[in-house]
């Protein structure tokens, strides 16, 4: 028995889309809130089904010369390019895709030639998903590879749009050797859902490494993450003999703040300290919320002057950003010490502590070195 090469597709593509359906639900447990996936499911199951009609005798709809496998090819590309859009969050792209298809599928009675009209439908639908993918901010690896590969696909669409007769009809194009555009896009199948779901696991990976290493409140490091960041400035520190500054901040009186305005409140006059330590040290500077309202700054580079300075600008500048909020103006207590690289970096820790509580006990809002 032997088979077509209609068919020979149409059975490899089964089997590649099953499997891909079979990844989607596995991939589904671990990433609940990805918008995308009903539209990468609905992508599954057009290419399915437009793989299932191109194997069976055409099925035209009404008498329009027009066939189930055309809407099917259409509905494929929509979820397509659907798929990617949600997935760069461009929601008006997504509604002109919505737009398009209903104009799209609202005129096909009126034109004639299907075979351009239904293939530029298509080339539209991954037009919009390639600008939608290039418009999205920190590309990592994965898109870029599916950006490469839907411009390929373009690229093979207009070559196809271009080689063939114009006035073809579907009939004759399938006679014709359409089985390379078909092979191609069977293939793009898998292509496309290998880069999507490679992007999704190195978006979750980043999501992640930011929770563990980021205090969600500021977005400054966490005490955990602080420990690696730290040694590895130390050792490039230490080749380059520079000296290094230990600062340790605490807010004053902050349980007031608490009590006279509310949890809230407070919430907000810590991230108010944590963005004004940021904009005030530089960006190698390691910073950290070290506990509550308590925080710690690693300035490379830094020795006891200029860490003194740096620390009065931080004192300086959270009072004068906190003096118009309801529970400011706000002052902090500092402690600070030069790093002493023949002990450890706790050691280090304690010595600003220590530092911090003479600040506190010579009546806070000022800075000492230890
Ligand atoms: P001092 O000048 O001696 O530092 O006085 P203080 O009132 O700031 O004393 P202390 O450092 O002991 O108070 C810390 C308070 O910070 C206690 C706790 O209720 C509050 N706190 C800790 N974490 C948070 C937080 O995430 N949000 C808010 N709103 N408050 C917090
Ligand atoms: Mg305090
Ligand atoms: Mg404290």
């Amino acid at each position: 028995m032997s088979i077509s090469y209609q068919e020979a597709v149409g059975v490899s593509t089964t089997i590649e889309i099953i499997a891909c359906i079979f990844a989607l639900f596995i991939l589904r447990s671990v990433m609940k809130d990805n918008k995308e996936t009903p539209y990468l499911f609905g992508y599954f199951i057009s290419s399915l089904l437009f793989f299932y009609f191109l194997n069976k005798s055409t099925l035209e709809i009404g008498n329009t010369g027009w066939y189930i496998e055309d809407l099917l090819g259409s509905l494929t590309s929509l979820f397509f390019g659907l798929t990617i859009c949600k997935k760069g969050h461009s929601e008006w792209l997504c509604k002109l895709l919505i737009a398009a298809f209903i104009a799209f599928s609202a005129s096909i009675l009126f034109v004639a030639n299907h075979v351009h009209y239904t293939m530029s439908f298509s080339a539209f639908c991954i037009l919009l998903a390639f600008v939608s993918l290039v418009r999205t901010k920190n590309l990592n690896q994965a898109d870029k590879g599916l950006a490469i590969f839907i411009a390929v696909s373009l690229l093979v669409i207009f070559y196809e749009l271009n080689s063939i007769p114009h006035n073809i009809s579907r009939i004759e194009y399938y006679a014709s050797d359409f089985y390379y555009p078909l092979v191609y896009f069977s293939s793009l199948i898998l292509v496309l859902t290998v880069f999507i779901f490679t992007s999704q696991l190195i978006n979750l990976t980043l999501k992640y490494k930011t929770l563990a290493t980021q205090d969600a409140l500021t977005g400054l490091y966490n005490r955990t993450s602080v420990y690696d960041l730290v040694n590895n400035q130390l050792s490039l520190a230490k080749r380059n003999k520079q000296a290094c500054a230990v600062l340790m901040l605490d807010i004053d009186h902050f349980k007031q703040v608490n009590d006279q305005h509310g949890h809230q409140q407070g919430d907000d006059a810590i991230k108010l300290v944590a963005q004004q330590i940021q904009h005030c040290t530089r960006e190698y500077d390691i910073s950290c919320r070290y506990g509550g309202e308590e925080f710690f700054s690693f300035l490379t580079n830094t020795d006891s002057n200029l860490g003194f300075q740096i620390a009065e600008r931080i004192r300086g500048s959270v009072t004068e950003h906190s003096k118009d909020k309801a529970y400011g103006p706000l002052t902090i207590s500092v402690g600070l010490t030069q790093f002493d690289k023949t002990v450890s970096l706790d050691d280090n820790i304690a010595q600003a502590d220590k530092a911090l509580y003479q600040s506190k006990q010579a009546g806070r809002n000022q800075t000492t070195i230890n």
